[in-house]
This record gives structure tokens, C-alpha cells and sequence, in this order.
């Protein structure tokens, strides 16, 4: 199709491999593609720079909790974190090095965010539409759209006539000057835990309003001392060492996850100590004790949250919120609590976060609706049955709460690239998993996770869907993940060959 032809069919561009999301996921595929010699690939971007997750979540004490050694890519280590948990300026910046090491700004398209996408099985390509009417064609399409990404913001009753301010942590706003204010926060999640500490001495008032409280373990983070650095900068296999250490003491953490509950009591018992040792005050030391199993939702890292909540300036609201006003939040017991600010740490839409996005398959099947009925339900986490040539990275039961997605992502970056050779050696037109491997996955993932203490741990959490389906973790080891993904099984897939136009 030429240049005109394509404008003419609203075609802004035609390529091989159209990727979706410029986060680790995004440009780990885009990196393999280069250094597999490939430059027939696009990467569209909503935003106009490229990141994720750390270009949005620039609040105060933003950082990862999964060792950055670890939790970065293994075959672009970096000897220089300065901590073993770094903020986000730094995997921020670890993310635009990459990207420009490989020079993959040429590749992608800033300010473009898909809506939706069709299957052309007579063409044996998806046409992908962005929110402007733009389209673009690629045999292959890869989200790396992150399951992370849309803020969920709950509706509060009266939420409309608030006067103050309000922002959520994924967007916070750096030119409201939280200084002297009375703030309120929603939500003791993973984000929250961590800029709670950084505001509450800068604030005249914080209110914390929890709904159920956290597991918080000690962090063991502290500055990665300048010969350490030097050392894994010189002496060869110093960081790999390192590494593959991070690497088995995390896989370890899944064991009391799913089958081993005496590992999850001895860890909550340094938990409570935690509690005990900076919360003086029995009443609030109550309310900040979890009455659910550890590891049922993300059990979260901090050394500094307690101290903050045991400040003067700082309430801990555990009676919900029944209603808000101009300038107040009256809580679940009729107690009103005046605030300049509200800052959502409410986490993000998981389950539901394809549901705003049309993806066509085969026959017209409509993603969104088959999730939203039967569930997010996939091969892998990776391929959808009836979804040629369509891939997800970090997709549906591929998230952890033990170790790094980063190594999830590796295994699935890996296996989309066999996809691809495999449809290309065999010059058919695409690859479509068979329904019964897709099935066979689903039972035996749900079988291990009915088991695990996401289902079995006495609460609720953003890990399942709305039938209370776990939708979002990985149930075990990661090397097994790693192991299933090595290479694409071609007796679970079924290769559709061309059509010859003449018999279209
Ligand atoms: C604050 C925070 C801390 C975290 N810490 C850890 C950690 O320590 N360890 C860990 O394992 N995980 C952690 N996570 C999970 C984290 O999301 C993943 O580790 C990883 O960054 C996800 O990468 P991704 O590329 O899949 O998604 P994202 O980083 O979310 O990137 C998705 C990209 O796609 C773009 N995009 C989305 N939709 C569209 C569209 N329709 N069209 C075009 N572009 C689109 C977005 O703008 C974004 O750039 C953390 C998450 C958060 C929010």
C-alpha cells in the first residue's frame, strides 16, 4: 500500500509489529526486536514521554519494592543504584538510558493512545485506531499497556462539592504546596504507605482514612556503599552473584504464600513487632493490626509508616466515609473532619482495565465483553483464544506478590518473539491458541490458586475480579513461569495459513 493509498484508508502507518506502552514490558519487547536486527516495529505511547509506570508516580517517596537489582532487566544491569530499593527518578532514568542505548525514540509514536482494534483475517493483520481516528497496521499486535496504569478514583457522595484540592498519587500535583495544610488521605495501600511518611511532617493535619489495614514488613533498604558499587562494576560476575541471590531468597517468599502457612506466621509475628514497638497507643495499634492472613492482599515494606501514623498531627479513620462537604470528610460515624486536600491512594482499575478498550477478533468477538462475562481468561497470560497474533505482556495471572514482574515480562517478551518466528518460518499468516491449552492453563492456574492464601486469607482484594476470581497473580514459582515460556508449544496452537486472494 503506498503512501496515498494508505492516507486514503486513514492508514497512518503499516509495519510488522505494532506494540502498545513505552513501560518495562513496551520497551523490553521493543529491545529484543532491535538486538534481533528487526526495525519493523512501532511502539504507540498515550503519553508524551516514555516510563509507566515511573513517569506517572512521581509522589514524594515513590519507590520500588522488590530489590533493584532484581527489579530491572537481566541483561541491562546497572551497577549504580545508589540503594537496594530505588526511587523513581532513578528507574525513571535506568528506563531512558535504555531507551536511548537502543535508540528506540525513533520508533515510537508519543501522544497516540489506542481505543481499539480489529482482526483482519482476510489480510491476516490487526488495524489498531487511536483516540485521534489515526490507524496503523501490523501483523502482530503486543500490549505492554500495564495492569497498573488507570488510577481507580472511588466515587465519594458529595464528592462534587469539595472546594479544596484533590488529586490521586498516580498524578499528584507538585504545585499544590501540601505544606501547613490539613490533608486527608485515602487509602493505606502499597503507594500511600510510602508518601505518608514524607507528608506528615510538612502537614498541619493528616487523616488517614483505612480501610483495612495493611501487613507491613521491615524494608531493608539503606545506600549501596560506594566500594559495593565499584565492585560490581569490576569484578565480573559481583552483580550476577548478587542477582541470583535477590532471586532465590524472593522465590522463597511464594512458599508461604500457597501451601506453607508456618513461613506466613513467623513473618507476621515481625510484623506485629513492628506495630508494637512504634504505636504506643492500644486503641490505634488495634485498628493498625490486619485480622486477615498475611499475603492475602500485597504484603507491603516500610520502616517509616508506623512512626508517621504514631505522630501527633496524624488520625487514623477506620469507619469509612459516609459523605463529604466544601471543606470536609464526615467519616462513617458522623465525625466531620475538616480538610484543604484530598489525596486518593487508592490504587489502580486491574481487573477492569480492558474493559474501555475495543478489541476485535476473530468473527468480530469482542474482548472487553468476554472478559467482563467470563473473565479475564488467557494462555499464559500472554495469548487469547480467538485473538490471532495478539500477545500481552504482564497480562491476566502473571503479576506477583514475591518477586519482580520485570523476570515475568523477560519470560513473556521471550516467548512472543518464538510466536513470531514460529508464524514466520512456517509462512502461514498467524497463530492462534487452541481453545482446549487455553482451558487446560485456566484449571490448572485456578486449581493452584483456589489454594493459595489470595483466596483462603479472609479478605478481599484487588487481585480478584468482581466474581471474586483471582484475575492477577501468578500462583507459584517463577521459574516454573519462566520454564512454560521458554518457547512456544506448537501442539497448543493451531497456525492459520494465507488465503489466496483469488479464493477470498
Ligand atoms: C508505585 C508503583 C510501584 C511498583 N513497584 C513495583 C516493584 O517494586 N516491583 C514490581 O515487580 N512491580 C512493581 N510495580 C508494578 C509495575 O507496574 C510493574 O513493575 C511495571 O512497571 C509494569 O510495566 P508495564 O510496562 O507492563 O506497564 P506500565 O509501566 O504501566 O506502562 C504502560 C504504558 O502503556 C501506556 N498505555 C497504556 N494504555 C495505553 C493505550 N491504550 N495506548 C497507548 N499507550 C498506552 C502508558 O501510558 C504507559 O506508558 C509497581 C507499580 C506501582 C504503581
Amino acid at each position: 500500500m503506498g503512501a496515498q493509498d494508505m492516507a486514503e484508508a486513514g492508514v497512518q502507518e503499516r509495519t510488522t509489529v505494532v506494540i502498545v506502552g513505552t513501560g518495562f514490558s513496551g520497551l523490553g519487547m521493543a529491545i529484543q526486536l532491535r538486538k534481533a536486527g528487526r526495525d519493523d516495529f512501532i511502539i504507540l505511547e498515550k503519553a508524551d514521554e516514555i516510563g509507566g509506570t515511573w513517569r506517572d508516580n512521581s509522589y514524594p517517596g515513590c519507590a520500588c519494592d522488590v530489590q533493584s537489582h532484581m527489579y530491572s532487566f537481566s541483561f541491562e544491569q546497572n551497577p549504580d543504584w545508589s540503594r537496594w530499593f530505588s526511587g523513581q527518578q532513578e528507574i525513571f532514568g535506568y528506563l531512558k538510558g535504555l531507551v536511548d542505548k537502543y535508540g528506540l525514540r525513533r520508533f515510537i509514536r508519543f501522544g497516540r493512545e489506542m481505543v481499539g482494534a480489529q482482526w483482519d483475517a482476510a489480510e491476516g493483520v490487526w488495524t489498531v485506531q487511536d483516540a485521534q481516528g489515526r490507524s496503523y497496521q501490523g501483523r502482530f499486535l503486543v500490549s505492554g499497556v500495564g495492569a497498573l496504569h488507570i488510577p481507580n478514583i472511588p466515587h465519594l457522595d458529595g464528592i462534587e462539592r469539595f472546594q479544596g484540592e484533590a488529586f490521586h498519587s498516580a498524578n499528584w500535583n507538585h504545585d499544590y504546596d501540601l505544606n501547613g495544610k490539613r490533608v486527608a488521605v485515602i487509602g493505606t495501600g502499597a503507594s500511600a504507605i510510602q508518601f505518608i511518611p514524607q507528608i506528615a511532617p510538612r502537614v498541619a493535619q493528616l487523616t488517614v482514612f483505612q480501610r483495612t489495614p495493611p501487613w507491613v514488613m521491615p524494608k531493608p533498604d539503606r545506600p549501596i556503599p560506594g566500594w559495593m558499587r565499584t565492585a560490581f562494576r569490576r569484578v565480573p560476575g559481583a552483580q550476577r552473584l548478587v542477582r541470583n541471590a535477590l532471586y532465590w531468597f524472593l522465590e522463597a517468599r511464594v512458599l508461604g504464600f500457597n501451601g506453607h502457612p508456618t513461613l506466613l506466621k513467623l513473618a507476621s509475628k515481625i510484623a506485629e513487632r513492628q506495630i508494637a514497638k512504634h504505636i504506643k497507643d492500644p486503641q490505634l495499634r488495634a485498628k493498625l493490626t490486619p485480622n486477615y492472613v498475611m499475603g492475602c492482599k500485597r504484603v507491603l515494606q516500610s520502616n517509616d509508616y508506623y512512626p508517621a501514623l504514631a505522630r501527633d498531627n496524624v488520625d487514623v479513620v477506620d469507619q469509612g466515609i459516609a459523605h463529604v462537604r466544601e471543606h470536609s470528610i464526615v467519616d462513617g460515624a458522623g465525625v466531620e473532619h475538616e480538610v484543604d486536600a484530598i489525596i486518593y491512594g487508592t490504587g489502580f482499575h486491574v481487573t477492569d482495565a480492558f474493559d474501555h478498550l475495543a478489541v476485535e477478533g476473530e468473527d468480530g468477538r469482542d474482548l472487553a465483553k468476554e472478559w467482563a462475562t467470563h473473565g479475564m481468561r488467557t494462555h499464559r497470560g500472554i495469548c487469547v483464544e480467538g485473538f490471532p497474533n495478539l500477545f500481552f505482556l504482564l497480562g491476566p495471572n502473571t503479576g506477583l506478590g514475591h518477586n519482580s514482574v520485570v523476570f515475568m515480562i523477560e519470560s513473556q517478551v521471550r516467548y512472543v518473539l518464538d510466536a513470531i518466528r514460529l508464524v514466520e518460518s512456517s509462512d502461514a499468516q498467524a497463530l492462534r491458541v487452541r481453545p482446549e491449552a487455553q482451558e487446560a492453563f485456566q484449571r490448572e492456574i485456578q486449581r493452584k490458586l483456589a489454594k493459595g492464601v489470595w483466596s483462603t486469607g479472609g479478605c478481599t482484594s484487588w487481585y480478584l475480579d468482581s466474581q471474586g476470581v483471582n484475575r492477577t497473580i501468578w500462583p507459584g514459582f517463577t521459574w516454573r513461569y519462566w520454564l512454560q515460556t521458554r518457547s512456544v508449544d506448537p501442539s497448543e496452537f493451531e497456525l492459520v495459513q494465507r488465503v489466496p486472494a483469488a479464493a477470498r
